[in-house]
């Protein structure tokens, strides 16, 4: 199965920030082989609040359940300094992973939501999914192409293709 992980972060300066989005990346190639998406920065959506850095990382796992998955990608964020309980809604943070799409499923645990119930209507995920999967794959009924043609007013800016 083939599962996309969406990395962001916006807290400390840009090095601190990328630091940790390449630690994250290198705790995840402990489940299996991955493959990464260029490196963007984004402006942020809700409170003012400094600009993220954001990419993302597919995954190929031979057998994983939800619950474990979740677990594990909430365990790298507490690893890597993340402190839910200090946060705002849609305010900064300082590691957010969230499962963008698990192979073509579509499902419903209480904690786990696929594909990311926010994906389609947010740039700095669709723009690494694109890169990783292709303008031509299909979520929520439609292709990336068209899903990204619907949020070109949001400012995302490609920094880097490996990083
Ligand atoms: P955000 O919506 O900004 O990513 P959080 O990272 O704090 O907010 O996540 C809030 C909750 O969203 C998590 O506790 C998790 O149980 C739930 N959740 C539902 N679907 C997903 C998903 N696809 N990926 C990650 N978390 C998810
Ligand atoms: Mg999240």
């Amino acid at each position: 199965m083939t599962i996309v992980i969406g990395l962001g972060g916006n807290v400390g300066t840009h090095e601190e920030v990328l630091r940790r989005l390449q630690l994250a990346r290198t705790a995840l190639t402990v489940l299996g082989p991955t493959r990464y998406a260029p490196l963007y920065r984004s402006a942020p959506i809700g409170p003012v609040q400094a600009p993220f850095l954001n990419s993302a990382v597919s995954l190929r796992l031979d057998d994983v359940q939800p619950p474990e998955l979740l677990a594990t990608v909430q365990e790298i964020e507490i690893q890597l300094g993340r402190r839910r309980r200090d946060e705002t809604r849609w305010g900064p943070r300082s590691l957010d992973l969230d499962v963008l799409v698990w192979d073509d499923r579509v499902f419903r645990t209480p904690d786990l939501e696929v594909p990311h119930p926010r994906l389609t209507e947010r740039r700095f995920a669709l723009e690494p999914l694109a890169e990783l999967l292709g303008r031509d794959h299909v979520v929520a009924g439609h292709t990336l192409e068209h899903w990204l043609s619907s949020v070109r007013d949001q400012q995302v800016e490609h920094l880097a293709t490996t990083w």
